[in-house]
């Protein structure tokens, strides 16, 4: 997966991340930069709130190992 970020000078650059990184990107983005944020959310019923932390729940890694 690409991303377009940018730097202090605003130069532009594309960067791969992966998707458990891009949904970290994101939860950080929605909490306004601060990670113990993102930690403490409180929007359970949010689609990201599992992989909030960048990592894939240890459930959710057994239902992979299954299939
Ligand atoms: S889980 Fe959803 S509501 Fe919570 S920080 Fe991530 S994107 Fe925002």
């Amino acid at each position: 997966m690409n991303v377009v970020t940018s730097n202090r000078e605003r130069r532009m650059r594309v960067t791969k991340i992966t998707p458990m990184k891009a949904i970290r990107a994101k939860c950080i983005d929605c909490s306004c930069g601060e990670k113990k944020e993102v930690r403490l959310c409180p929007i359970e019923w949010c689609p990201l709130w599992p992989y909030r932390m960048g990592k894939r729940p240890a459930k959710d890694a057994n239902v992979d190992k299954e299939k």
